[in-house]
């Protein structure tokens, strides 16, 4: 897959639609109109050419694309000081469902089944609720997994009940203090909300995640926060950290030197007392995403990817293996089969499960053999108006926009150009913005849900 056309004596850089002068270097990164016939391979080759192709590199090994945001409206219930949507998003209009079908069907054309679709925004939860279970739905029929990325307020557990029964996979909860929330200050004052959340979805049969953006204000929160998540891997499933980036309407503006990728790695292995290795598996760009898997057992946290070449031939050998991700259990019946057709993977992993039984002996006896998986997740995403040429080339997390998947950091960018333009619908003519319309005050609020 090509996003972006700019030919190799341009530079490395190119800068938003926020910054006045360079509005042409922005839009030389372009969405993919048509599906490639191979996007693994396309991906492969994506890795190659940027020098992220190694044996570790799951993108273009074990799927094509991380992960594609699926936004269904720019509005939003929050505020938060880091929101990565437009300034014109309160304005327009959620586009109809015909178009939200529309990219569902582009998003399984370019990337196939089995891939990971984020139902988002803006908050998805203010859609109409018949419409977001229809979405759901949708998703489910083409065979993709849809994750619901939302902030909560509005994430009820009936509403978490029937989306999971309409075949939703995991439900993201958003909690950070970049969302100024009545009376918390700190992560620590979220704890509450979080443990709220977690009671809302338990024993759903989907999974739980949390998404926090690190800034300045909560960086020293970071360990606190990952030691929470520990305690509560009963249920929380994956806790990803965004890193701070000046893109969209947020004002907290750039970053300071102390939030990287290394840097919250370093706090989240002091909050769970453990060092862990964030560079076993590879999925896209280094500098973008790094990522670390525990295994949490009498309270006790283990760097599951301690063995690192283990880990790596294990999933360099099942990377074309359907691996079921609906629940822990599935997940596990399905590596356990995708083990049994490769012997030469047998003796390896025979020896992987008795150095770790003994590693962990005393913790699974007090247990009784009770193990929790929970996995970190550091996201850098860029600056509007320091697009690194080369991490967009290597991109795994794209946004659908109505002509094809682009890049998120490089949609993020330009939003406006996208969300702004009329779209074609079976109905005519569909305007964005709400006073370009007449039926404005008909289209859906989602607010009676
Ligand atoms: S969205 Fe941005 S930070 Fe994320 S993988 Fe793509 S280029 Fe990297």
């Amino acid at each position: 897959m090509q996003f972006v056309s700019m030919t190799n004596n341009q530079k490395s850089t190119a800068t938003s639609t926020n910054c006045a002068c360079a509005v042409a270097k922005a839009e030389v990164f372009q969405p993919q109109r048509t599906p490639l016939s191979d996007p693994l391979t396309d991906m492969r080759r994506r890795m190659q050419c940027t020098d992220q192709w190694h044996p570790n590199q799951m993108a273009g090994r074990r799927w094509p694309i991380a992960c594609v945001s699926l936004e269904i409206t720019q509005r939003c219930n929050l505020d938060c000081t880091l929101c990565y949507l437009s300034n014109s998003s309160e304005a327009v209009r959620d586009f109809p469902l015909e178009e939200v079908f529309r990219r569902i069907d582009m998003i399984a054309q370019h990337y196939g089944p089995g891939t990971d679709v984020q139902v988002s925004g803006g908050e998805p939860t203010l859609r109409r609720r018949d419409e977001l279970v229809a979405i759901v739905k949708r998703l489910v029929q083409l065979g993709l997994r849809a994750s619901l990325f939302t902030n909560g307020v509005k994430a009820s557990r009936s509403l978490l009940t029937e989306l999971s029964e309409a075949g939703l996979t995991d439900v993201v909860f958003h909690v950070d203090s970049t969302q100024q929330r009545d009376g918390c200050r700190t992560e620590q004052d979220l704890n509450a909300l979080r443990q709220e959340y977690i009671e809302r979805a338990r024993n759903l049969p989907v999974g739980v995640f949390f998404s926090t953006t690190v800034h300045a204000g909560n960086i020293d929160d970071i360990p606190k926060l990952a030691a929470f998540f520990a305690e509560k891997s009963d249920v929380v499933r994956l806790a990803s950290f965004q890193l701070q980036a000046e893109t969209g309407r947020g004002i907290l503006g750039v970053r300071g030197h102390a939030i990287s990728n290394d840097s919250v790695a370093t706090l989240l292995q002091r909050g769970v007392s453990v060092s862990l290795n964030f560079n076993t598996l590879a999925a896209g760009h280094r500098d973008c995403t790094r990522c670390a898997v525990m295994l949490v057992i009498n309270g006790q946290v283990y760097d599951a990817f301690a063995d690192d070449t283990f880990i790596q031939r294990f999933m360099d050998k099942t990377a074309t293996a359907h691996i079921d991700r609906a629940t822990p259990w599935r997940a596990a019946r399905s590596l356990g089969a995708a083990l049994l057709m490769r012997p030469k993977l047998w003796l390896p992993s025979v020896r992987w499960v008795l150095a770790f039984t003994w590693k962990a002996r005393k913790d699974l006896v007090v247990a009784r053999g009770r193990v929790q998986k929970l996995t970190f997740i550091t996201h850098n995403f860029m600056d509007a108006c320091q697009l690194d040429r080369e991490r967009i080339d290597a991109c795994a997390f794209v946004a659908i926009t109505q002509d094809g998947p682009l890049s998120m950091c490089a949609y993020n960018a330009r939003r406006d150009s996208y969300l702004l333009q009329p779209l074609q619908t079976s109905a005519g003519t569909w305007q964005p913005l709400r006073d370009q319309t007449q039926e404005a005050g008909t289209e859906s609020q989602g607010m009676k849900s």
